[in-house]
Protein backbone atom coordinates (compact mmCIF):
# COMPACT_ATOMS: atom_id res chain seq x y z
CA UNK A 1 0.00 0.00 0.00
CA UNK A 2 1.01 3.41 -0.90
CA UNK A 3 1.07 6.45 1.41
CA UNK A 4 3.81 8.08 -0.03
CA UNK A 5 1.38 10.57 -1.75
CA UNK A 6 -0.24 11.78 1.53
CA UNK A 7 3.05 12.60 3.13
CA UNK A 8 3.31 16.00 3.77
CA UNK A 9 7.51 16.99 4.14
CA UNK A 10 8.58 16.03 7.48
CA UNK A 11 11.80 16.55 9.47
CA UNK A 12 13.37 13.68 11.19
CA UNK A 13 10.58 11.15 9.75
CA UNK A 14 12.01 7.62 10.37
CA UNK A 15 9.74 5.62 9.19
CA UNK A 16 6.45 4.69 8.04
CA UNK A 17 3.87 1.91 9.62
CA UNK A 18 0.38 1.57 8.84
CA UNK A 19 -0.46 0.39 12.37
CA UNK A 20 1.02 1.75 15.57
CA UNK A 21 0.43 -0.23 18.53
CA UNK A 22 1.55 1.37 22.10
CA UNK A 23 1.69 -1.37 24.61
CA UNK A 24 2.79 -4.72 24.70
CA UNK A 25 0.32 -6.16 26.73
CA UNK A 26 -1.73 -8.93 26.43
CA UNK A 27 -4.87 -5.76 24.74
CA UNK A 28 -1.54 -4.88 22.18
CA UNK A 29 -0.08 -7.82 21.72
CA UNK A 30 -3.10 -9.39 20.75
CA UNK A 31 -3.59 -6.21 18.48
CA UNK A 32 -0.60 -7.06 16.92
CA UNK A 33 -1.83 -10.66 15.65
CA UNK A 34 -5.24 -9.33 13.99
CA UNK A 35 -3.40 -6.56 12.39
CA UNK A 36 -0.36 -8.97 11.39
CA UNK A 37 -2.97 -11.48 9.86
CA UNK A 38 -4.03 -8.69 7.82
CA UNK A 39 -0.48 -7.85 6.73
CA UNK A 40 -0.66 -4.62 7.85
CA UNK A 41 2.61 -2.94 8.63
CA UNK A 42 2.45 -3.43 12.55
CA UNK A 43 5.06 -1.93 15.13
CA UNK A 44 4.38 -2.99 18.63
CA UNK A 45 6.23 0.23 20.86
CA UNK A 46 6.81 -1.20 24.60
CA UNK A 47 8.53 1.10 27.20
CA UNK A 48 9.19 -1.50 29.72
CA UNK A 49 8.42 -5.01 30.07
CA UNK A 50 6.93 -6.97 26.81
CA UNK A 51 3.25 -8.49 28.37
CA UNK A 52 2.74 -5.41 31.00
CA UNK A 53 1.52 -5.84 34.63
CA UNK A 54 0.71 -9.59 33.10
CA UNK A 55 4.05 -10.35 32.73
CA UNK A 56 4.60 -9.62 36.97
CA UNK A 57 1.63 -12.03 37.49
CA UNK A 58 2.54 -15.21 39.38
CA UNK A 59 -0.59 -17.40 37.82
CA UNK A 60 -3.26 -16.97 36.04
CA UNK A 61 -6.28 -19.01 37.30
CA UNK A 62 -9.52 -17.50 35.04
CA UNK A 63 -8.36 -17.36 31.40
CA UNK A 64 -10.03 -19.74 29.43
CA UNK A 65 -8.53 -22.86 28.03
CA UNK A 66 -5.49 -23.46 30.69
CA UNK A 67 -7.65 -24.89 33.75
CA UNK A 68 -4.31 -25.60 35.40
CA UNK A 69 -3.93 -22.40 35.76
CA UNK A 70 -0.59 -20.46 33.60
CA UNK A 71 2.08 -17.86 34.58
CA UNK A 72 1.92 -14.36 33.48
CA UNK A 73 5.13 -14.29 31.74
CA UNK A 74 4.49 -17.51 29.64
CA UNK A 75 1.14 -16.45 28.72
CA UNK A 76 2.71 -13.12 27.55
CA UNK A 77 5.61 -14.55 25.74
CA UNK A 78 3.42 -16.77 23.63
CA UNK A 79 1.13 -13.80 22.53
CA UNK A 80 4.54 -12.04 22.15
CA UNK A 81 5.78 -14.95 19.69
CA UNK A 82 2.14 -15.14 17.91
CA UNK A 83 2.13 -11.65 16.94
CA UNK A 84 5.97 -11.53 15.88
CA UNK A 85 4.67 -14.57 13.83
CA UNK A 86 2.19 -12.48 12.30
CA UNK A 87 4.42 -9.61 11.42
CA UNK A 88 4.23 -7.31 13.95
CA UNK A 89 7.65 -5.88 15.11
CA UNK A 90 8.05 -4.85 18.73
CA UNK A 91 10.23 -1.73 19.60
CA UNK A 92 11.30 -1.15 23.14
CA UNK A 93 11.05 3.30 23.73
CA UNK A 94 9.19 5.12 26.09
CA UNK A 95 7.15 7.17 24.11
CA UNK A 96 7.52 11.15 24.54
CA UNK A 97 5.00 12.60 22.22
CA UNK A 98 1.64 12.35 20.18
CA UNK A 99 0.17 14.68 17.61
CA UNK A 100 -1.57 14.48 14.75
CA UNK A 101 -1.12 15.81 10.92
CA UNK A 102 -3.93 14.98 8.77
CA UNK A 103 -4.34 11.34 9.01
CA UNK A 104 -0.78 10.69 10.59
CA UNK A 105 -0.64 9.66 14.07
CA UNK A 106 2.63 10.76 14.92
CA UNK A 107 4.69 8.97 17.65
CA UNK A 108 7.67 10.75 19.16
CA UNK A 109 9.71 8.14 21.00
CA UNK A 110 12.96 7.71 22.50
CA UNK A 111 14.01 5.62 19.78
CA UNK A 112 12.76 7.77 16.93
CA UNK A 113 9.52 9.06 15.47
CA UNK A 114 7.52 6.87 13.98
CA UNK A 115 4.07 7.52 12.10
CA UNK A 116 0.56 5.49 10.87
CA UNK A 117 -2.86 6.30 9.63
CA UNK A 118 -4.14 4.06 12.76
CA UNK A 119 -2.95 4.36 16.08
CA UNK A 120 -3.72 1.59 18.63
CA UNK A 121 -3.34 2.40 22.39
CA UNK A 122 -2.90 0.04 24.87
CA UNK A 123 -0.73 1.26 27.46
CA UNK A 124 -2.80 0.00 30.38
CA UNK A 125 -2.60 1.46 33.91
CA UNK A 126 -0.09 2.34 36.75
CA UNK A 127 -0.68 1.63 40.49
CA UNK A 128 -2.46 4.30 42.09
CA UNK A 129 -0.22 5.57 45.39
CA UNK A 130 -1.85 6.42 48.83
CA UNK A 131 0.00 9.70 48.68
CA UNK A 132 0.59 9.16 52.64
CA UNK A 133 3.66 10.69 54.44
CA UNK A 134 6.62 8.36 53.96
CA UNK A 135 5.25 6.31 50.85
CA UNK A 136 7.70 8.45 48.36
CA UNK A 137 10.37 7.73 50.96
CA UNK A 138 10.42 4.68 51.66
CA UNK A 139 9.43 3.35 47.95
CA UNK A 140 12.30 0.45 47.48
CA UNK A 141 13.15 0.53 50.96
CA UNK A 142 9.86 -1.58 52.07
CA UNK A 143 6.90 0.17 50.11
CA UNK A 144 6.21 -2.15 46.83
CA UNK A 145 3.38 -2.43 44.36
CA UNK A 146 4.76 -5.83 43.36
CA UNK A 147 4.61 -9.05 45.22
CA UNK A 148 6.01 -10.82 42.41
CA UNK A 149 8.91 -8.83 42.08
CA UNK A 150 9.72 -7.65 45.68
CA UNK A 151 7.85 -10.65 47.83
CA UNK A 152 11.27 -12.77 48.68
CA UNK A 153 13.15 -9.81 50.20
CA UNK A 154 10.49 -10.30 52.87
CA UNK A 155 11.02 -13.67 53.71
CA UNK A 156 10.40 -14.72 57.29
CA UNK A 157 9.31 -11.31 57.94
CA UNK A 158 5.83 -9.33 58.80
CA UNK A 159 3.92 -7.30 55.90
CA UNK A 160 0.91 -5.56 55.19
CA UNK A 161 -0.82 -5.67 52.36
CA UNK A 162 -3.37 -2.16 51.65
CA UNK A 163 -6.51 -2.62 49.62
CA UNK A 164 -9.80 -4.91 49.14
CA UNK A 165 -9.65 -5.70 45.22
CA UNK A 166 -8.15 -8.12 43.29
CA UNK A 167 -4.66 -7.24 43.29
CA UNK A 168 -4.91 -7.09 47.03
CA UNK A 169 -5.82 -10.10 48.03
CA UNK A 170 -4.07 -11.87 45.55
CA UNK A 171 -1.26 -10.82 46.26
CA UNK A 172 -1.51 -11.30 50.11
CA UNK A 173 -1.89 -14.74 49.41
CA UNK A 174 1.33 -14.62 47.11
CA UNK A 175 3.04 -13.18 50.18
CA UNK A 176 2.61 -16.21 52.79
CA UNK A 177 5.11 -17.98 50.44
CA UNK A 178 7.45 -15.94 51.74
CA UNK A 179 6.16 -13.85 55.27
CA UNK A 180 5.66 -14.90 58.46
CA UNK A 181 2.54 -12.89 58.87
CA UNK A 182 0.62 -10.92 56.05
CA UNK A 183 -1.79 -8.32 57.34
CA UNK A 184 -4.54 -6.67 54.98
CA UNK A 185 -5.87 -3.82 55.94
CA UNK A 186 -8.73 -2.11 54.28
CA UNK A 187 -10.95 1.06 54.24
CA UNK A 188 -13.79 -1.02 54.13
CA UNK A 189 -15.26 -4.19 55.98
CA UNK A 190 -16.18 -6.49 53.47
CA UNK A 191 -13.53 -7.30 50.04
CA UNK A 192 -14.26 -6.31 46.55
CA UNK A 193 -12.04 -9.31 45.07
CA UNK A 194 -13.44 -12.04 43.54
CA UNK A 195 -15.46 -14.66 46.20
CA UNK A 196 -12.93 -17.98 45.00
CA UNK A 197 -10.04 -15.08 46.04
CA UNK A 198 -11.57 -14.01 49.12
CA UNK A 199 -12.12 -17.86 50.09
CA UNK A 200 -8.49 -18.41 49.74
CA UNK A 201 -7.35 -15.74 51.97
CA UNK A 202 -9.47 -16.56 54.47
CA UNK A 203 -8.29 -19.78 54.84
CA UNK A 204 -4.52 -18.68 54.84
CA UNK A 205 -4.00 -18.65 58.52
CA UNK A 206 -0.82 -16.27 57.77
CA UNK A 207 -3.01 -13.58 56.67
CA UNK A 208 -4.64 -11.43 59.29
CA UNK A 209 -7.30 -8.90 58.30
CA UNK A 210 -7.21 -5.17 59.74
CA UNK A 211 -11.02 -3.98 58.74
CA UNK A 212 -12.18 -0.07 58.53
CA UNK A 213 -8.62 1.09 58.55
CA UNK A 214 -6.40 3.59 56.79
CA UNK A 215 -2.74 4.33 56.49
CA UNK A 216 -2.02 7.91 57.88
CA UNK A 217 1.60 7.67 57.36
CA UNK A 218 4.91 5.41 56.62
CA UNK A 219 7.32 5.52 58.89
CA UNK A 220 11.03 4.70 59.83
CA UNK A 221 14.46 4.90 59.66
CA UNK A 222 16.41 3.92 56.67
CA UNK A 223 13.57 1.77 55.98
CA UNK A 224 10.26 0.90 56.84
CA UNK A 225 9.04 0.46 60.13
CA UNK A 226 5.77 1.15 61.01
CA UNK A 227 2.35 2.27 59.69
CA UNK A 228 0.46 4.97 61.39
CA UNK A 229 -3.06 4.01 61.13
CA UNK A 230 -6.64 5.48 61.88
CA UNK A 231 -9.34 3.22 63.07
CA UNK A 232 -12.34 4.82 61.10
CA UNK A 233 -14.85 3.20 62.97
CA UNK A 234 -13.49 4.54 66.71
CA UNK A 235 -11.19 7.24 65.05
CA UNK A 236 -7.97 6.15 67.15
CA UNK A 237 -4.70 6.43 65.93
CA UNK A 238 -2.67 3.39 65.72
CA UNK A 239 0.70 1.91 65.32
CA UNK A 240 1.75 -1.19 63.50
CA UNK A 241 5.28 -2.64 63.34
CA UNK A 242 5.76 -4.03 60.10
CA UNK A 243 9.25 -4.82 57.58
CA UNK A 244 7.19 -3.87 54.66
CA UNK A 245 4.05 -2.55 52.78
CA UNK A 246 2.47 -3.67 49.51
CA UNK A 247 0.34 -0.65 48.28
CA UNK A 248 -2.89 -1.85 45.94
CA UNK A 249 -5.42 0.73 45.80
CA UNK A 250 -6.40 0.92 42.42
CA UNK A 251 -5.20 1.56 39.05
CA UNK A 252 -4.51 5.26 37.05
CA UNK A 253 -4.86 4.89 33.06
CA UNK A 254 -1.53 5.85 31.17
CA UNK A 255 -3.04 8.82 28.97
CA UNK A 256 -1.66 11.71 30.27
CA UNK A 257 -0.21 12.43 26.44
CA UNK A 258 -3.70 12.13 24.90
CA UNK A 259 -6.06 14.20 27.74
CA UNK A 260 -6.18 17.19 24.86
CA UNK A 261 -6.90 15.52 22.09
CA UNK A 262 -8.85 12.15 22.87
CA UNK A 263 -12.45 12.12 24.95
CA UNK A 264 -11.18 10.67 28.68
CA UNK A 265 -14.01 9.78 31.16
CA UNK A 266 -13.68 11.38 34.83
CA UNK A 267 -11.02 9.17 35.65
CA UNK A 268 -9.15 9.45 33.03
CA UNK A 269 -9.88 5.98 31.39
CA UNK A 270 -10.09 6.72 27.09
CA UNK A 271 -13.61 6.52 26.08
CA UNK A 272 -14.67 4.20 23.15
CA UNK A 273 -17.70 2.94 21.34
CA UNK A 274 -17.67 -1.18 21.54
CA UNK A 275 -15.39 -0.92 18.24
CA UNK A 276 -13.17 0.61 19.92
CA UNK A 277 -13.21 3.85 18.26
CA UNK A 278 -12.64 6.81 20.22
CA UNK A 279 -13.16 10.37 19.02
CA UNK A 280 -10.68 10.32 16.47
CA UNK A 281 -10.91 8.55 13.41
CA UNK A 282 -8.03 5.84 13.39
CA UNK A 283 -7.69 6.02 16.84
CA UNK A 284 -8.45 3.01 18.90
CA UNK A 285 -7.99 2.22 22.69
CA UNK A 286 -7.80 -1.72 23.55
CA UNK A 287 -7.61 -3.48 27.43
CA UNK A 288 -7.57 -1.89 30.96
CA UNK A 289 -6.58 1.56 29.11
CA UNK A 290 -10.42 2.43 28.40
CA UNK A 291 -13.20 3.27 30.42
CA UNK A 292 -15.52 -0.80 30.82
CA UNK A 293 -16.82 -2.61 33.33
CA UNK A 294 -14.70 -5.51 33.54
CA UNK A 295 -10.79 -5.18 33.49
CA UNK A 296 -9.34 -8.69 32.87
CA UNK A 297 -6.66 -10.35 30.58
CA UNK A 298 -9.84 -11.90 28.58
CA UNK A 299 -11.73 -8.67 28.20
CA UNK A 300 -8.23 -7.53 27.09
CA UNK A 301 -7.26 -9.61 24.52
CA UNK A 302 -10.72 -8.86 22.85
CA UNK A 303 -10.69 -5.08 23.18
CA UNK A 304 -7.16 -6.14 21.45
CA UNK A 305 -8.74 -7.94 18.38
CA UNK A 306 -12.01 -5.85 18.10
CA UNK A 307 -9.21 -2.52 17.70
CA UNK A 308 -6.92 -5.00 15.23
CA UNK A 309 -9.96 -5.46 13.11
CA UNK A 310 -10.77 -1.80 13.23
CA UNK A 311 -7.36 -0.36 12.41
CA UNK A 312 -7.63 -3.14 9.07
CA UNK A 313 -10.95 -1.78 7.85
CA UNK A 314 -10.38 1.97 8.17
CA UNK A 315 -6.82 1.35 6.27
CA UNK A 316 -8.79 -0.51 3.67
CA UNK A 317 -10.97 2.35 3.42
CA UNK A 318 -8.37 4.95 3.06
CA UNK A 319 -6.74 2.13 0.38
CA UNK A 320 -10.31 2.09 -2.00
CA UNK A 321 -10.21 6.24 -0.59
CA UNK A 322 -13.75 6.18 0.68
CA UNK A 323 -14.21 8.51 3.43
CA UNK A 324 -13.46 7.81 6.67
P1 LIG B 1 -9.63 -2.03 42.56
O1 LIG B 1 -10.51 -3.15 42.15
O2 LIG B 1 -9.94 -0.66 42.09
O3 LIG B 1 -9.53 -2.06 44.14
C1 LIG B 1 -8.83 -1.07 44.83
C2 LIG B 1 -9.00 -1.31 46.32
O4 LIG B 1 -8.27 -0.31 47.02
C3 LIG B 1 -10.45 -1.22 46.77
O5 LIG B 1 -10.70 -2.23 47.72
C4 LIG B 1 -10.53 0.17 47.41
O6 LIG B 1 -11.40 0.22 48.50
C5 LIG B 1 -9.12 0.36 47.92
N1 LIG B 1 -8.70 1.78 47.93
C6 LIG B 1 -8.80 2.69 46.95
N2 LIG B 1 -8.26 3.86 47.32
C7 LIG B 1 -7.84 3.69 48.60
C8 LIG B 1 -7.22 4.54 49.54
N3 LIG B 1 -6.89 5.79 49.25
N4 LIG B 1 -6.93 4.02 50.77
C9 LIG B 1 -7.23 2.75 51.06
N5 LIG B 1 -7.82 1.90 50.22
C10 LIG B 1 -8.13 2.36 48.99
O7 LIG B 1 -8.09 -2.28 42.08
P2 LIG B 1 -7.31 -3.65 41.80
O8 LIG B 1 -7.52 -4.62 42.88
O9 LIG B 1 -5.93 -3.24 41.45
O10 LIG B 1 -8.02 -4.21 40.48
C11 LIG B 1 -8.10 -3.39 39.32
C12 LIG B 1 -8.87 -4.12 38.23
O11 LIG B 1 -8.13 -5.26 37.79
C13 LIG B 1 -10.20 -4.66 38.75
O12 LIG B 1 -11.12 -4.55 37.70
C14 LIG B 1 -9.91 -6.10 39.07
O13 LIG B 1 -11.04 -6.93 39.01
C15 LIG B 1 -8.88 -6.45 38.01
N6 LIG B 1 -7.99 -7.53 38.48
C16 LIG B 1 -8.40 -8.80 38.24
C17 LIG B 1 -7.62 -9.86 38.69
C18 LIG B 1 -8.10 -11.26 38.40
O14 LIG B 1 -9.12 -11.44 37.78
N7 LIG B 1 -7.44 -12.29 38.84
C19 LIG B 1 -6.45 -9.62 39.40
C20 LIG B 1 -6.09 -8.31 39.64
C21 LIG B 1 -6.87 -7.26 39.19
P3 LIG B 1 -13.01 0.09 48.31
O15 LIG B 1 -13.25 -1.37 48.10
O16 LIG B 1 -13.53 0.64 49.58
O17 LIG B 1 -13.34 0.94 47.11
Amino acid sequence: MDFISLIKPMDKIEEEQEVIILGGGPAGLTAGIYAGRNLWKTLIIEKAIVGGNTALTEKIDNYPGFPEGITGEELVKRMEIQAKKFGSKILEADVLNFRIDGIWKIIETSNGIYRAPTLIIATGTRPRKLEVPGEEEFTGKGVSYCAVCDGAFFTGKRVAVIGGGDSAVEEAVYLTRFSEEVILIHRRDTLRAEKITQQKAFSNPKIKFLWSHIVKAIEGDKKVERLILQDLKTNEIKQLPIDGVFIYVGLIPNTEIFKDILNLDKDGFIITNEKMHTSVPGIYAAGDVRGKVLRQIVTAVADGAIAGIEASKFLEDIKYNKEV
